[in-house]
């Protein structure tokens, strides 16, 4: 696996859940990490760890997507992070709620990944981690329309991204987790009323038995930005979701 110590990491929706683990695990490495997202009181508390600089970024807005990566300058691994997660089938899914799902689960990456990719090119070295999920790319699942969809878009995207790239120095791959402890979980099982039987029912559906963490979603990013051997891939992590 590469060393990653002195290379320069930029994660989107860095300020909790995956994104914030990831930032830690990458910052352990010796690399300089750019933990991005919208909530800067969140990102606050990030910015005290060695090897983290924060900054507040709207993946949603083009211009402040190019200002943020013009300032960054070199980007070694790019890891798109940042996703929403609509609940409802075709039917009860509103059109916005499919507009805003693919701007910021697909869009967002394409937006970031414009803007780092001249430079990769340049240097004939680069590794993008994009964020998808078992959910609509390895299984259907019940409620999970838009999501679904839009998370089956970004292993297209990642596909395409490897392919056009593979001979030259850039590698693309996308993280598929299964169900993780995060705030927007915990936010999702207590929107369903009955907060102890939604945890139960998200833990059911893990054959391990147990949610998974996001410090273990992190280490695949890790181990993604460095693997220099694979690109075009889709890594379930899924505590057995897929099996
Ligand atoms: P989370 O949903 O708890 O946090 C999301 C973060 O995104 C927040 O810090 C928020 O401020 C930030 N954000 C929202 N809109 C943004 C924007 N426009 N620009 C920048 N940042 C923005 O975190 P999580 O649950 O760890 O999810 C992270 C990613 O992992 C998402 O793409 C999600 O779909 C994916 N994922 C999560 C799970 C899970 O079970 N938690 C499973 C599979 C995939």
């Amino acid at each position: 696996m590469a060393d990653l110590a002195g290379k320069v990491v930029v994660i989107t929706a860095a300020a909790q859940g995956i994104g914030k683990a990831s930032a830690l695990a990458f910052a352990k490495t010796g690399a300089t990490v750019h933990a991005t997202d919208i909530n800067e009181t969140l990102l606050a508390e990030l910015a005290k760890t060695p090897g983290i600089k924060t900054r507040k970024l709207d993946v949603l807005n083009d211009e402040a997507v190019n200002a943020a990566f013009a300032e960054i300058g070199r980007v070694d691994v790019l890891f798109n992070c940042a996703g929403f997660v609509h609940s409802g089938s075709i039917l009860e899914m509103k059109d916005s709620d499919l507009d805003f799902a693919f701007n910021l689960n697909v869009r967002a990456m394409i937006r970031t990944i414009r803007a780092v990719l001249p430079g990769m090119l340049e240097r004939g070295d680069g590794s993008i981690v994009n964020m998808s999920s078992v959910a609509g790319a390895g299984k259907g699942v019940p409620n999970r329309f838009a999501y679904g969809v839009t998370k089956a878009a970004v292993i297209g995207l990642t596909k395409a991204i490897a392919a056009d790239y593979v001979g030259k120095g850039i590698r693309c791959n996308a993280i598929c987790p299964g169900t993780v402890e995060s705030p927007s979980l915990q936010d999702r099982m207590h929107a369903q009323g009955d907060y102890e039987a939604a945890r139960a029912a998200f833990i059911a559906r893990q054959p391990m038995g147990r949610l998974g963490t996001p410090e273990e979603i992190a280490d695949l990013a890790v181990y993604l930005a460095g693997a220099t051997y694979t690109s075009g891939q889709a890594y379930n992590i899924d505590g057995g979701w897929s099996i």
